[in-house]
């Protein structure tokens, strides 16, 4: 689910040290600025600011709120720079908190937004939702079997999709980046590179030269990303999140920039521990399968959550909603693997059992 701690060794006060207001000089021109959040669960997002002679550049930008708004004035005037000078808003993603101060800030201001072209698909999405339609991660719990807690889910959004608070304006980027999109800042060079699994259309922004990614919420340092927790309908979002971490193995270890939490020196060393996060869970997941066909959902009543091990039952009805969520993407995956068959019942859930051995050769007469 979103998040699962996997370093349980620091004190709280410690582990949340990052997200004090201020700006983390990181060398070389660039600077982490963590802005506010609503609610506790994430505490911030990293904004990163990098600096040049006639302006500056943004890596994210933050959610639209006064606050954050603020934070962000504040902190760029601290580097010598107005909120006009901001050039570029270059964003890992379009959940709210990456995306929407980026928007609100461009109806005043000169700065262009860049987003990966596979958030198309989102943006889509988020339209739809805004015009009436169910959120692809509440119409998908009907296939995992979870239709009460899709009306628990339903009874809950309700009064915040008829009433959204902020209210965020969801305009089109000024230019929708490609896989590879080569992005020359003068004082630093970055490559824009699709990483799908916590949103479709997800980039990470690689400088090579500096041997830095900017991860978005791809690679985080203290809690796993979501998968295919978007508007969009995405039953292989754990496939391609885990061909993304493989993707960031491919590349040289660097310094790792995420977007919520501490900067860290090694993307490989979190990567690696991901990914073996991920073979756990999906050997948790086999298992919780291996007794007979069952639905995403009672798979996911079946395995503990959280770095406490909470069980499932305990879990708030939002935090279910994201447990069923990776429970049927890793159940997906193991149907990937050979290792689970998928049954579609005629009303359109999907259980999963073990897949038969293959049959014995038969001798030829
Ligand atoms: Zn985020």
């Amino acid at each position: 689910m979103d998040h699962v701690m996997s370093r349980p060794s620091a004190s709280r006060a410690d582990r949340d040290a990052w997200a004090e207001p201020g700006v983390e000089d990181l060398g070389g021109g660039l600077y982490r600025i963590p802005l506010p959040l609503p609610g506790d669960s994430l505490k911030a997002v990293n904004v990163y600011a990098i600096a040049g002679d006639d302006g500056v550049d943004l890596i994210d930008a933050g959610m639209a709120l006064v606050q954050a708004r603020e934070r962000l004035t504040g902190a760029l005037g601290q580097l010598g720079f107005g909120l006009g000078d901001i050039r570029n808003f270059f964003i890992t993603h379009i959940h709210q908190d990456h995306y929407t101060l980026a928007v609100e800030l461009r109806t005043t201001l000169r700065g262009q937004i860049m987003l990966g072209e596979g958030e198309r698909i989102n943006m889509e999405a988020i339209r739809a939702v805004a015009a009436g339609r169910e959120p692809g991660f509440i119409e998908m719990l009907h296939a995992m079997g979870a239709d009460t807690l899709a009306e628990q889910i339903r009874a809950i959004m309700a009064p915040r999709l008829a009433d959204p608070w902020p209210r965020l304006q969801w305009s089109d980027p000024d230019r929708w980046l490609a896989d590879g999109a080569v992005l020359d800042l003068r004082s630093r060079t970055l490559r824009a590179i699709h990483t799908p699994g916590h949103t479709q259309g997800h980039v990470v922004f690689h400088d090579e030269a500096g041997a830095t990614l900017f991860a978005g919420d791809h690679v985080l340092p203290h809690i796993t990303p979501s998968i295919g927790f978007q508007p969009a309908i995405t039953p292989m979002a754990l496939r391609d999140y885990l061909g993304s971490l493989q993707l960031m193995m491919g590349l040289p270890d660097s310094r790792l920039l995420p977007a919520h939490g501490p900067v860290c020196e090694s993307t490989h060393e979190r990567v690696s521990e991901l990914l073996a996060h991920h073979e756990t869970r999906l050997e948790q997941t086999r298992d919780a399968a291996s007794a007979g066909p069952v639905t995403a959902y009672q798979a996911a009543s079946a395995i503990p959550w959280t770095r406490r091990q909470r069980k499932f039952a305990d879990l708030e009805p939002f935090n279910q909603l994201l447990a069923v969520g990776e429970t049927a993407a890793h159940l997906e995956v193991l149907v990937i693997r050979g290792q689970l068959a998928r049954h579609t019942s005629g009303e359109g859930i999907d259980t999963y059992a073990l897949s038969p051995p293959p049959p014995p050769a038969v001798p030829l007469a």
